[in-house]
């Protein structure tokens, strides 16, 4: 049977890292078996649905390059997708009757008021919080008919068998056992006729063909629910997968401390989806080697269920930017310079600088340089490709390109005050730009010019390049450090550094 798993979202929020690593993981396990990724809309919960949520989940999985063969956006064999459809389609009620029928559910009449007080009773005798029975579940019929016909609004409940053992197997955790007499009896069907998550994710997976319920490991107190429901409707139970929860490298719960957790914030920070899935996937499960940077169809490869781990996974955002500093390195420079300009076309990239990023104003200047590179990317793109070959070294995040390599496209680049403090204020600093500027004719190629610099040194009596090459340099970038000297100089070419160089002569002048 081919291997079918479904990545099953109440769309309430925004996309977190979590949710992320769930959807990874099906859809690895997916891809490397060959069977199918689905996804299922979980809106039964019509207050705390958002539809501005689900596009969110829609687009940044997209982003990701997480993609799915069925779901509400492509359609497939078992639509609707949504469950607000599908209850309106009738599809769930059949089962309810079943369950009704065959004494697995029942009608519950109890008010708020009495549940709030049973609450309160079972927390003041320390007792298990929850709805063990009440006075519905073994209710005789008559007066179960009686409040039905005074029109008393009721749910429907699971009969959760008293006295028995419920086992599940986890193909991660082993086998876990529960005492049935702790598991309260869950609402199947709510008031309004809505079915709960419980119900509705149950007969969805089965009436989808889900061959594994993979998750993340909160909902592992939910595991014998739900598979006493398909035992209760007699259907084989999937395989059942919680993984283990994401935490900081402080070993804490995952939080804004460790690092954004709306996956859109990565990708406005400037991380590649390759290298963001590499490192999510590699929270949580290993390869079972060493292996760290890998690529989509490496991961795929490799993706088995015997290398899901049982602790909890570790968010180190260091990690995060190593990897994506390697996944930048394996790129050509053209699709180098394709993920920049496509980077910054996305809408999100300007609104996160602006408007989220901290400290603010300094974040919302990132957006200004961005958008500018990008415009000059696009106008000569032949030059782009020369500077970003030299920058691809030095990139950690796409959003540091204007910082690693912007002064290739200013004629007047931001000088570093300490670096002209240092190096323009030298006694032979306008000796040295004098010099270059009048050898510039015969400054084409790298080698040519580290030969003019070491012919200035030889001239002035210097034994190390050090005293040539710090001035130039700052005199060109405006910083102390960067790409190579003289591979920076070739690609600027004499027309580029003569400004510069003229103004560092004005700049060395008045100051010495
Ligand atoms: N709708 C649930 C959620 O939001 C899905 C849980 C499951 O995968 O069974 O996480």
């Amino acid at each position: 049977m081919s291997v079918r798993v479904r990545f099953a979202p109440s769309p309430t929020g925004l996309l977190h890292v979590g949710a992320l690593r769930d959807a990874l993981f099906k859809y690895l396990f997916a891809r490397h078996c060959g069977g199918q990724n689905i996804l299922r809309i979980e809106d039964t919960d019509r207050s705390r649905y958002n539809p501005d949520s689900e596009r969110e989940f829609i687009e940044t999985l997209r982003w990701v390059g997480i993609d799915f063969d069925e779901g509400p956006h492509v359609g497939g064999p078992c639509a609707p997708y949504r469950q607000s459809e599908r209850k309106e389609a009738g599809i769930y009620e059949p089962y309810v009757r079943r369950l009704l029928d065959e004494g697995h559910a029942y009608k519950a009449f109890d008010t708020p008021e009495e549940l709030a007080a049973m609450r309160e009773h079972q927390i003041a005798h320390k007792l298990p919080v929850g709805y063990f029975g009440g006075e519905w579940r073994d209710a005789p019929p008559s007066k179960v008919e009686a409040a039905e016909r005074e029109g008393r609004p009721y749910v429907i409940r699971q009969r959760i068998p008293r006295g028995q053992r419920i086992v599940v197997d986890d193909v991660i955790r082993g086998r876990i056992e529960w005492d049935s007499d702790q598991i309260d009896d869950p609402v199947l069907i709510k008031a309004d006729g809505m079915p709960t998550y419980h119900f509705a994710a149950m007969v969805d997976d089965h009436l989808m063909g889900i061959t594994h319920i993979m998750r993340g490991e909160e909902w592992i107190s939910s595991a014998p629910k739900h598979a006493l429901l398909f035992d209760m409707f007699g259907w084989e139970r999937p395989v059942f997968v919680h993984c283990p929860v994401i935490v900081g490298n402080d070993g804490k719960k995952l939080s804004k401390r460790h690092g954004a957790t709306r996956v859109l914030d990565y990708m406005a920070q400037g991380f590649l989806p390759s290298a963001l899935k590499n490192f999510i996937a590699l929270i949580g499960w290993s390869p079972g080697d060493d292996r760290e940077g890998m690529t989509e169809r490496e991961l795929i490869e490799a993706f088995s269920l015997e290398g899901l781990q049982p602790s909890p996974g570790r968010f180190d955002i260091e990690k995060l930017r190593w990897l994506n500093g390697w996944h930048i390195r394996r790129l050509s420079v053209a699709e180098f310079v394709d993920a920049f300009q496509g980077y910054a076309r996305e809408p999100y990239v300007a609104e996160y600088w602006t408007q989220v990023a901290e400290p603010q104003p300094e974040a919302a200047r990132k957006a200004g340089e961005i958008a500018r590179m990008a415009e000059a990317v696009a106008r000569d793109r032949g030059y782009a490709e020369r500077f970003f070959a030299l920058a691809q070294e030095r990139t950690t995040v796409l959003a540091d390109l204007p910082d690693v390599c912007g002064f290739f496209l200013e004629d007047e680049p931001p000088m570093d005050p300490k670096a002209v403090a240092k190096w323009l204020t030298q006694p032979h600093a306008p000796d040295l730009f004098q010099f270059l500027v009048q050898n510039l004719f015969r400054m084409n190629s790298e080698a040519q010019c580290e030969a003019v610099l070491r012919e200035y040194a030889e001239r002035a009596g210097f034994e190390k390049l050090g005293p040539v090459v710090h001035p130039t340099r700052v005199a060109l970038t405006g910083k102390t450090a960067g790409p190579g000297l003289f591979e920076l100089m070739a690609v600027l070419g004499p027309a580029r550094m003569e400004p510069r160089l003229r103004r560092a002569l004005e700049i060395a002048r008045s100051g010495s």
